[in-house]
């Protein structure tokens, strides 16, 4: 069993707790660094290389500016999240457009970001051209490999999946765009999601650079890059082994060297957009116990609800917890650690083994770094909470406020009663 550690100490925590009020997510720049640092080594091989981070896992700017900071862009699906990639100070060549459904504002938009534009839809290319009289210099389409594939738990199986053109419309996409004037050429595709096998991954580098040599000879066009999507998994579990990113990297090396280099096709850029893997370990849900109630089972109750992660109600996705200052005491206790939504569901861990909690204590869930403040809600008027970031120095800086009852209220006009 690895060890979940934290990147503070209890006093440290302490201290912050005493200035920051509980629940609040804390980031730990280090470790999102580290993780960067690890997947850029990890491609150093490629032409290119660049992983668009997926701004939608946590999309807080002054993260996005750390991740830019390692030489990483961001992989947008909304007005929002180009507006904020944008912000941070990113131009085109630092954004990937991969929506799906996307209104024409949102593609004027990140067309005049000078955006990578990702089509989800061959349909969408008649709509770019309807409704900006001609396309963009440089398209990027969605691959959908169907039954060609299998897919994995949190994503579904591609066949299922409303994503992308099928492997017949590529063919036909290619070569409309081409016929249009299209001039630059990418070719994407995002399967798994929380996948912790390496071999997955490099399966869909074949996968793609085989479509690759296909399409070019086929259509007559040549590929800029290929887009792997995202999709490194989290070992949210003590006993999951966390996806060896180094081979992870090696593996397409050799898919590439076997595939791309003999068919004359090289240089082709690898991107990728990874989001999970680079914030998920690196963000901490701090939360105080407030009670302990006893009935037929024991409950831990929490400062905490599901609005600040929902991922263990929507998933029954587990997430460590640690209770700060009793690292080394035995689990002999059996909770459900629950927050304050009217809603059953609202459980941060069911029936887990656990050192003798108190009111007061203060419980750190691990791995909560992507898709937690993200996907936080106003359910039962539960407030959003702060965000904060551990800096290298050890000092802690505010990234996002709470939410207040006037932001919560700021949409009703209580004078019209
Ligand atoms: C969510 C998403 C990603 C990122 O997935 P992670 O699991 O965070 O790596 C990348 N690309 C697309 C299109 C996505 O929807």
């Amino acid at each position: 069993m690895a060890i979940k550690s934290l990147p503070f100490t209890q006093h440290q925590i302490e201290s912050i707790c005493a200035t920051h009020p509980t629940p609040f997510h804390l980031y730990d720049e280090d470790g999102i660094r580290s993780v960067c640092r690890r997947l850029n080594a990890a491609f150093s091989w490629a032409p290119t290389y660049k992983n668009f981070f997926a701004v939608k896992a946590t999309p807080n700017p002054h993260l996005l500016k750390i991740i830019k900071e390692e030489g990483m862009g961001a992989d947008c699906s909304s007005i929002a999240e180009l507006i904020l990639s944008e912000k941070t100070g990113m131009d085109g060549a630092y954004i990937m457009f991969t929506s799906n459904e996307t209104p024409a504002n949102e593609y004027k938009k990140a067309i005049e970001l000078g955006a990578f534009i990702n089509l989800d839809d061959i349909t969408h290319i008649p709509f770019l051209e309807k409704e900006f009289g001609h396309l963009p210099e440089l398209l990027c389409f969605r691959y959908n490999p169907g039954p060609l594939r299998g897919g994995n738990a949190i994503i579904g199986t591609p066949e299922e999946a409303k994503y992308g053109f099928t492997r017949e419309q590529l063919f036909e996409g290619y070569r409309l765009a081409k016929e249009k004037g299209v001039k630059r050429f990418g070719l994407h595709t995002m399967l798994a999601s929380n996948e912790l096998n390496p071999e997955y991954f490099v399966e869909t580098g074949r996968m793609l650079f085989e479509l690759v040599v296909e399409i070019s000879k086929e259509v007559g066009i040549k590929f800029e890059f290929v887009n792997l999507g995202g999709g490194i998994g989290v070992a949210y579990r003590p006993e999951q082994t966390p996806v060896d990113l180094e081979r992870v990297g090696a593996g397409i090396r050799e898919q590439y060297e076997k595939i791309i280099t003999p068919a004359g096709l090289a240089p082709l850029n690898i991107f990728t957009e990874n989001g999970r893997v680079i914030l998920g370990p690196n963000g901490y849900l701090v939360t105080r116990a407030l009670h302990e109630k006893h009935i037929y089972r024991d409950y831990i109750g929490l400062d905490a609800c599901m609005a600040n992660l929902m991922r263990p109600a929507l998933y029954g996705a587990y997430h460590h917890i640690t209770v700060v200052g009793k690292e080394n005491q035995p689990l002999d206790h059996t909770y459900d650690v629950v927050g304050s939504l009217c809603e059953n569901n609202d459980k941060f861990a069911v029936q887990r083994a656990l050192p003798k909690i108190e009111a007061g204590d203060l419980l750190v869930i691990h791995d909560a770094g992507a898709h937690g403040h993200a996907m936080g809600f106003n359910y039962n008027g539960k407030l959003r909470s702060a965000e904060l970031l551990l800096q290298h120095d050890g000092s802690v800086k505010q990234i996002r406020r709470a939410e207040t009852l006037d932001d919560l209220f700021a949409t009703l006009d209580f004078t019209t009663l």
